[in-house]
């Protein structure tokens, strides 16, 4: 397949080429292009054979479904069966990394929802997108546009290189702000509960709603049976070729356990005033600590990893909760649960 890819510019022709991909997404066509969370691969959520392209592209499972993206909040009416909660979450954190499943209306078909009878709808706030959204006139489906099971992309070089040859067209937006994949919330049953942590935090939702639930699959790996709540979950996911190792260790000792055991392949995320500390190869994060900082540079580094041939990568476990959250459900998937004590 030939493939477009364009780089926004800032000025009209990013106009006129959004409304040539909103053309291409409601004829059927794959468009990946840039959100505040991470890449994603779109196509027309109402459309089969437009989804079943995406699973194709990816070479996703087709059990596990696809995030449908609108341009304002209330345009979830026409595919789900919105309640209050729904609004007052809109209210707070729509447009942003949220998204928020509902049981679906016909409407949409049950290739995009992975068989399932409820449909996840986010509210992108990227103007790219939101542009190309309401250009294209139909709700967006759009997974991450990496292929299955390797890290998701941030930049557009990432897309390009997973997708080149695979879709119509890549719009590349430079980076994404946060770095990692929206916050997924059920609120099917009347409560909300966190099935993958993001940007949007516990607390934060705990704002709007007294009763905040999270599901176990998101701390605990060895929790994610069969049917997950959220299908994604089950999968082996954000991991490099490279091993990921964990540790559960602060400061100098951390330090001294990756100069002991770690060899000439191998690598360990630092902050630049660490990094020539380390006997390994750096892989330089933002500022130990900062959630915000790991999280926009975690995928990026996985795949510098890859392309450095390294063996395994060092880093240390986050805290399992607040802001951190996130970065901790990403990191052990990626290292497959495994977790060295010190
Ligand atoms: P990705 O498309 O890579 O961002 O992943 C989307 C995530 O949302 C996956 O973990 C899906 O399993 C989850 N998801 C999407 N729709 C639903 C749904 N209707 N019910 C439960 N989980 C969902
Ligand atoms: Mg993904």
């Amino acid at each position: 397949m030939e493939t477009t890819v364009y780089k926004i510019v800032g000025n009209d022709a990013d106009r006129e080429m959004l409304a040539e991909a909103g053309r291409l997404l409601r004829e059927g066509a794959l468009v990946a292009f840039p959100t505040e969370t991470v890449y994603g691969l779109g196509a027309s959520a109402l459309s089969t054979d437009a989804a079943a392209k995406i699973y194709e592209a990816k070479g996703r499972p087709s059990d596990n479904p696809l995030i449908v993206h609108v341009c304002e909040p209330a345009d979830a009416e026409a595919l789900a069966y919105t309640t209050p909660l729904y609004y007052a979450l809109a209210e707070r954190f729509m447009p942003g990394p949220l998204t928020v499943i509902m049981p679906k209306r016909e409407l949409i078909p049950e290739a995009v929802t992975g068989g399932l009878d409820t449909v996840a709808v986010r509210c992108p706030t990227n103007m790219v997108a939101r542009e190309l959204i309401r250009m294209a006139g139909v709700p967006v489906a759009a997974p991450s546009a990496n292929l299955s099971g390797s890290p998701s992309p941030t930049k557009g070089e990432h897309v390009v290189a997973d997708l080149y040859g695979r879709v119509d067209m890549i719009i590349d937006g430079g980076d994404c702000d946060i770095g990692v994949e929206s916050t997924v919330i059920s609120i099917a049953d009347g409560i909300v509960t966190i099935l993958r942590p993001g940007a949007v935090t516990e607390q934060m939702l705990s704002e709007v709603c007294s009763d905040v639930r999270v599901d176990r699959a998101v701390v605990d790996l060895g929790s994610v049976g069969a049917k997950p709540a959220s299908p994604g979950m089950k999968y082996k996911h954000y991991s490099p070729n490279a091993n990921v190792i964990l540790v559960d260790a602060e400061g100098d000792v951390f330090v001294r356990y990756v100069n002991t055991v770690a060899g000439d392949d191998d690598g360990v995320f630092a902050s630049e005033a660490e990094a020539e500390m380390f006997r390994p190869r750096a892989l330089v994060t933002g500022q130990v600590g900062s959630a915000a900082e790991l999280n926009h540079s975690l995928y990026a580094l996985l795949r510098e990893a890859d392309e450095l041939g390294l063996k395994n990568v060092y880093i240390r476990k986050p805290p399992a909760w607040g802001e951190h959250l996130a970065l901790f459900n990403r990191l052990i998937r990626a290292a497959a649960g495994q977790i060295v004590k010190i």
